[in-house]
Protein backbone atom coordinates (compact mmCIF):
# COMPACT_ATOMS: atom_id res chain seq x y z
CA UNK A 1 0.00 0.00 0.00
CA UNK A 2 2.88 2.27 1.11
CA UNK A 3 4.25 1.83 -2.66
CA UNK A 4 0.47 2.94 -4.22
CA UNK A 5 0.13 5.50 -1.97
CA UNK A 6 3.64 7.24 -3.24
CA UNK A 7 2.79 6.53 -6.40
CA UNK A 8 -0.74 8.38 -6.71
CA UNK A 9 1.07 11.35 -4.65
CA UNK A 10 3.50 11.79 -7.69
CA UNK A 11 2.90 14.53 -10.02
CA UNK A 12 3.30 13.02 -13.23
CA UNK A 13 4.49 14.48 -16.56
CA UNK A 14 2.14 16.45 -19.23
CA UNK A 15 1.38 13.93 -21.67
CA UNK A 16 3.88 14.25 -24.28
CA UNK A 17 1.48 14.07 -27.26
CA UNK A 18 0.25 17.46 -25.62
CA UNK A 19 3.31 18.96 -25.09
CA UNK A 20 4.50 18.63 -28.91
CA UNK A 21 1.23 19.56 -29.95
CA UNK A 22 1.52 23.45 -28.20
CA UNK A 23 5.37 23.51 -29.95
CA UNK A 24 3.47 22.99 -32.89
CA UNK A 25 0.88 25.49 -32.02
CA UNK A 26 3.71 27.88 -30.61
CA UNK A 27 5.72 27.36 -33.94
CA UNK A 28 2.23 28.24 -36.00
CA UNK A 29 1.96 32.04 -33.55
CA UNK A 30 6.02 32.57 -34.41
CA UNK A 31 5.46 32.14 -38.08
CA UNK A 32 2.56 34.42 -38.02
CA UNK A 33 4.84 37.04 -36.27
CA UNK A 34 7.22 36.51 -39.10
CA UNK A 35 10.47 37.39 -37.20
CA UNK A 36 12.84 34.84 -36.36
CA UNK A 37 12.95 32.18 -33.20
CA UNK A 38 14.37 29.57 -32.49
CA UNK A 39 13.38 26.12 -32.34
CA UNK A 40 13.30 22.91 -29.33
CA UNK A 41 16.61 21.04 -30.17
CA UNK A 42 14.92 18.64 -27.52
CA UNK A 43 13.00 18.34 -24.25
CA UNK A 44 14.43 17.38 -20.99
CA UNK A 45 12.19 15.11 -18.78
CA UNK A 46 13.02 16.31 -15.37
CA UNK A 47 12.13 14.04 -11.98
CA UNK A 48 11.04 16.22 -9.66
CA UNK A 49 8.56 18.99 -8.98
CA UNK A 50 8.36 22.14 -11.12
CA UNK A 51 7.73 23.94 -14.30
CA UNK A 52 9.49 24.09 -17.10
CA UNK A 53 13.11 25.70 -17.61
CA UNK A 54 14.40 27.47 -21.29
CA UNK A 55 18.06 27.17 -22.31
CA UNK A 56 18.79 28.76 -25.32
CA UNK A 57 21.88 26.66 -26.74
CA UNK A 58 22.58 28.15 -30.53
CA UNK A 59 21.22 31.19 -32.49
CA UNK A 60 18.30 28.79 -33.96
CA UNK A 61 17.63 26.58 -30.99
CA UNK A 62 17.08 25.61 -27.04
CA UNK A 63 16.57 23.17 -24.91
CA UNK A 64 13.52 22.67 -22.47
CA UNK A 65 13.27 20.85 -18.98
CA UNK A 66 9.85 20.21 -18.37
CA UNK A 67 9.65 19.31 -14.71
CA UNK A 68 6.67 17.13 -12.97
CA UNK A 69 3.19 18.38 -12.75
CA UNK A 70 3.61 21.89 -15.32
CA UNK A 71 1.21 22.53 -17.50
CA UNK A 72 1.47 21.35 -21.30
CA UNK A 73 1.09 24.76 -22.27
CA UNK A 74 4.01 26.66 -20.35
CA UNK A 75 6.06 25.35 -23.32
CA UNK A 76 4.21 27.99 -25.26
CA UNK A 77 6.17 30.36 -22.82
CA UNK A 78 9.55 28.88 -22.76
CA UNK A 79 9.68 29.14 -26.67
CA UNK A 80 8.60 32.48 -25.86
CA UNK A 81 11.73 33.20 -24.37
CA UNK A 82 14.02 31.95 -27.47
CA UNK A 83 11.84 34.32 -29.35
CA UNK A 84 12.89 36.96 -26.79
CA UNK A 85 16.35 35.93 -27.39
CA UNK A 86 16.28 35.97 -31.08
CA UNK A 87 14.78 39.71 -31.28
CA UNK A 88 17.66 40.34 -29.19
CA UNK A 89 20.29 39.29 -30.54
CA UNK A 90 19.49 40.08 -33.86
CA UNK A 91 19.21 43.63 -32.78
CA UNK A 92 22.19 43.64 -30.41
CA UNK A 93 21.14 47.05 -28.43
CA UNK A 94 18.57 47.35 -25.69
CA UNK A 95 15.33 46.67 -26.45
CA UNK A 96 12.61 49.33 -25.15
CA UNK A 97 9.92 48.30 -22.13
CA UNK A 98 7.92 46.45 -22.15
CA UNK A 99 10.47 44.24 -24.14
CA UNK A 100 13.82 44.29 -22.16
CA UNK A 101 15.96 41.47 -22.77
CA UNK A 102 16.45 39.86 -20.09
CA UNK A 103 14.38 42.21 -18.05
CA UNK A 104 10.82 41.86 -19.34
CA UNK A 105 11.28 38.10 -20.55
CA UNK A 106 8.67 36.78 -17.78
CA UNK A 107 6.23 39.31 -19.58
CA UNK A 108 7.30 38.14 -23.12
CA UNK A 109 6.75 34.82 -22.20
CA UNK A 110 3.65 34.81 -21.08
CA UNK A 111 2.63 37.00 -23.61
CA UNK A 112 3.11 34.34 -25.79
CA UNK A 113 1.62 31.60 -23.84
CA UNK A 114 -1.43 33.84 -23.95
CA UNK A 115 -1.91 33.77 -27.49
CA UNK A 116 -1.18 30.27 -27.86
CA UNK A 117 -4.19 29.76 -25.03
CA UNK A 118 -6.46 32.09 -26.57
CA UNK A 119 -5.88 29.99 -30.00
CA UNK A 120 -6.69 26.66 -28.39
CA UNK A 121 -9.76 28.14 -26.92
CA UNK A 122 -8.46 28.74 -23.30
CA UNK A 123 -9.44 31.93 -21.54
CA UNK A 124 -5.98 31.30 -19.69
CA UNK A 125 -4.22 34.91 -18.55
CA UNK A 126 -1.36 35.62 -16.55
CA UNK A 127 -1.90 36.75 -12.92
CA UNK A 128 1.62 38.58 -13.24
CA UNK A 129 4.52 39.67 -16.07
CA UNK A 130 1.66 41.06 -17.54
CA UNK A 131 3.20 44.31 -18.87
CA UNK A 132 3.95 43.52 -22.47
CA UNK A 133 0.04 42.23 -22.69
CA UNK A 134 -1.25 45.22 -20.98
CA UNK A 135 0.80 47.60 -23.19
CA UNK A 136 -0.41 45.43 -26.59
CA UNK A 137 -4.14 44.86 -25.32
CA UNK A 138 -3.87 41.90 -25.52
CA UNK A 139 -4.32 41.88 -29.09
CA UNK A 140 -2.05 39.62 -30.99
CA UNK A 141 -2.05 41.71 -34.13
CA UNK A 142 -0.60 45.01 -31.99
CA UNK A 143 1.77 42.88 -30.14
CA UNK A 144 2.95 41.09 -33.57
CA UNK A 145 3.03 44.91 -34.79
CA UNK A 146 4.99 46.19 -31.74
CA UNK A 147 7.90 43.72 -32.28
CA UNK A 148 7.97 44.05 -36.37
CA UNK A 149 8.61 47.75 -36.00
CA UNK A 150 11.77 46.75 -33.38
CA UNK A 151 13.00 43.99 -35.26
CA UNK A 152 12.55 47.10 -38.75
CA UNK A 153 14.61 49.33 -36.21
CA UNK A 154 17.50 47.09 -36.54
CA UNK A 155 17.61 47.02 -40.27
CA UNK A 156 17.81 50.69 -40.28
CA UNK A 157 20.66 50.98 -37.72
ZN1 LIG B 1 9.98 32.21 -17.99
Amino acid sequence: MGIGMKTSAMQSYPRIEDVQKVEQQTYRLLEDIGLPFKTVLRFEWMNEKGTAVWTGETEEAGTIKIYRGCDPEVVAHELGHGFHEALYHNRKVELPYPFQYPKDGEAIGEAIRFFVEQRRGSSWRPTRDKQTLEHCGYDFGKFRAMVRVLAQEIEQE
